[in-house]
C-alpha cells in the first residue's frame, strides 16, 4: 500500500499517507500513521502500524485487577471472571481463548487467558 493509490472504497479518491487518531472502546492512540482518502475520508493501516496499535492498546487500557477464589464445579477448578476483566482483556463469551502457564521464576507463575485471533 503506498501513496497515491486510487481509493479501494470509493474508486475516486486518491490515497495519502497522514495521521490519525486511533480509537478502541475508550482507548485512544494518538497519531498513528495512516492512508486517508482525500474523497471519502477512508482510512487504512499498513500491517506494522496494526501492530504497534495492538501494542498501545495494551499499554494504554486501564488494568484491572480484583481478587478471585478458585471454586469448584463437578469438581474441577473455575474461577468466575467479572464483566468489567473480560471487557479489560477483550474477551468474548463464545470466543476461543489460549490458556498456558508463564513463568518468570520458579516462584513466579501467572496463567494467561488470552483471546485468539479468527
Ligand atoms: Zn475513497
Amino acid at each position: 500500500m503506498k501513496g497515491k493509490n486510487r481509493c479501494v472504497i470509493c474508486e475516486k479518491g486518491r490515497v495519502v499517507e497522514g495521521t490519525t487518531n486511533f480509537e478502541y472502546r475508550g482507548v485512544i492512540v494518538p497519531n498513528v500513521p495512516c492512508f486517508r482518502c482525500d474523497n471519502c475520508g477512508n482510512i487504512e493501516f499498513a500491517p506494522e502500524t496494526m501492530e504497534y496499535i495492538r501494542k498501545k492498546v495494551n499499554e494504554l487500557a486501564p488494568r484491572v485487577i480484583l481478587k478471585r477464589k478458585i471454586s469448584t464445579a463437578a469438581k474441577k477448578p473455575i474461577v468466575y471472571l467479572p464483566e468489567e476483566l473480560m471487557n479489560a482483556a477483550r474477551l468474548e463469551i463464545g470466543k476461543d481463548v489460549a490458556l498456558y502457564v508463564e513463568s518468570s521464576t520458579e516462584k513466579k507463575r501467572r496463567l494467561v487467558i488470552e483471546p485468539l485471533e479468527e
